[in-house]
């Protein structure tokens, strides 16, 4: 294999210890002489930080790649490489493009294990999470899109198609013909239900050919896009699109609705993150996101809240209303521990050992292994031959039963040990996460944790209602995919 090693120290570093250009190059060749590899080229950034990939000698690396100069690049360890889980997720598309390998000295990557598709699982969910515009940098990026007229992406809303050459939004003639229609029959004195049952009796379908309902329609009446407007981030941008409704026309219907449902309290309609993650712990039925107000102050006003139920509680579960507040400091909490769990396993001493050290005595135990596992069958021809007695037999076979039994104890240990080094990985993934879950809307953290976690079950203690805010709350057995 035709091996690239990249070394990497930043400013800080160089004065530590372990980490010095010299120390790396030394370990990095002594790792490529140990896999029969030979190394074609050095690449070596010193006093350089890798906050991103604009790097000379990483620049010089991935030329050689795309030459096929490169069969495997090898780095003292990942962070060497990136920083940056975005970075790294394209630099290991890219080395797969190329066909090149990616090897890390000192840390196990290795699919075949649960942990090791877990942190795959966590990367790429996290590299996804970043790319898919929920960063702050994204959303910048987004805003130009915005004032450019080009639409950020997702399925354009009804009434609207998506051109991909202009990558701005159009009319569509049919769907707006359904839009005019409802906003006609609104005026008419329809309420969303009913308009939805008249154009389901008409045969108008949604986009994706299912009966309409109150609430799609409501969406549409409701959604200024209707009027060439474009409203993104707190922000109105004005003449986006083309309108579908005349703005006079979409206002007054704004304001027949107010009169129409008197001074209705606006509704927080936003999805609820946790529903479809959080279980009942006591029943184990998905928990459903659920808004109520609060008792009305003096002023009038009744606070909101947001609050999770087990679906099961009509047919008797006994567990109560979980305040959604509640739950997000808990299961961030969880993650918290794990992470820290992680890291402390990572920086165990006693389980530190040269990765390079425990192949060896690896190959070395699975290789004794075999021989006790050949020498059985031995035995037992010569028993069956006379030539041993059974009590000989016997006496061998649990001998070597005990071998068998302590070398495959070793090799389990060994192998549990190379993968304390994946264990910093996940722990600085998980941190990331953490890091990342605070700045984002109810929307971005549900489908963060769509990329991330299958389930968890939620709990919380029998207080009366009115000591509600007074309640645990228990996350518990968080399932990653
Ligand atoms: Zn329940």
């Amino acid at each position: 294999m035709r091996t690239g090693i990249y070394i990497r120290v930043s400013t800080d570093e160089q004065v530590k210890e372990g980490f010095s250009i010299r120390a790396q190059h030394e370990r990095l060749n002594n790792f490529a002489d140990s896999q029969d590899w030979s190394v074609v080229d050095y690449y070596i950034e010193e006093g350089v930080s890798a906050k991103d990939t604009k790097r000379q000698e990483l620049n010089r690396l991935m030329k050689d790649i795309e030459d096929g100069k490169i069969d495997v690049v090898l780095v003292y360890r990942l962070d060497r490489l990136t920083r940056s889980v975005r970075d790294l997720y394209e630099l290991l598309d890219f080395f797969e493009r190329y066909n090149c390998k990616f090897k890390s000295a000192t840390e196990v990557y290795d699919t075949t294990t649960a942990m090791g598709r877990l942190f795959i699982t966590l990367v790429a969910a996290l590299a996804q999470w970043e790319r898919e515009n929920l960063g702050e940098r994204v959303r910048m990026g987004q805003e130009r899109m915005i004032e450019e007229k080009q639409y950020p992406g997702g399925p354009p809303p009804f009434g609207y198609s998506y051109n991909k050459d202009t990558k701005q939004l159009e009319v569509d003639p049919v769907e707006a013909k359904v839009v005019e229609k409802m906003f006609d029959l609104y005026f008419d004195g329809f309420g969303e239900q009913r308009i939805a049952d008249r154009l389901n009796e008409q045969g108008y379908k949604t986009r994706r050919g299912n009966n309409w309902r109150a609430k799609a329609v409501r969406d549409t009446l409701k959604r200024t896009l209707m009027t060439g407007e474009f409203s993104w981030g707190g922000n109105m941008y004005n003449d986006y699109t083309d309108a579908i409704i005349p703005k006079e026309r979409f206002e007054s219907a704004m304001k027949l609705r107010t009169s129409r449902r008197g001074a209705h309290p606006r509704t927080i309609r936003s999805s609820y993150p946790f529903s479809g993650f959080a279980r009942c712990a006591r029943c184990g039925a998905p928990m459903k996101g659920h808004s109520k107000h609060g008792r009305k102050k003096l002023d009038g006003t009744a606070p909101f809240y947001r609050t999770y139920i087990c679906t099961r509680k009509r047919d008797g579960c006994t567990s109560k209303q979980i305040n959604e507040e509640s739950i997000d400091r808990e299961l961030l909490k969880e993650i918290r521990k794990l992470s820290s769990e992680y890291r402390e396993i990572s920086e165990d001493k006693s389980l530190i050992k040269r990765e390079d050290d425990h192949t060896q005595e690896l190959k070395q135990l699975t290789r004794e292994l075999n021989k006790v596992q050949g020498r059985r069958k031995k035995w037992q021809v010569a028993y069956a031959e006379g030539v041993i007695s059974l009590d000989e037999l016997r006496s061998h076979t649990e001998m070597d039963q005990e071998a068998l039994s302590n070398l495959k104890m070793y090799i389990s240990k060994l192998e549990s040990k190379s993968m304390q080094l994946d264990y910093r990985s996940m722990a600085n993934v998980l941190a990331d996460f953490e890091r990342n879950w605070i700045e984002l809307d109810h929307m971005e953290k549900k489908s963060m944790l769509s990329m991330l976690i299958k389930s968890f079950d939620v709990d919380s203690d029998d207080l009366k209602p009115h000591k509600a805010r007074e309640r645990k709350v228990w996350v518990s057995n968080v399932e990653f995919h």
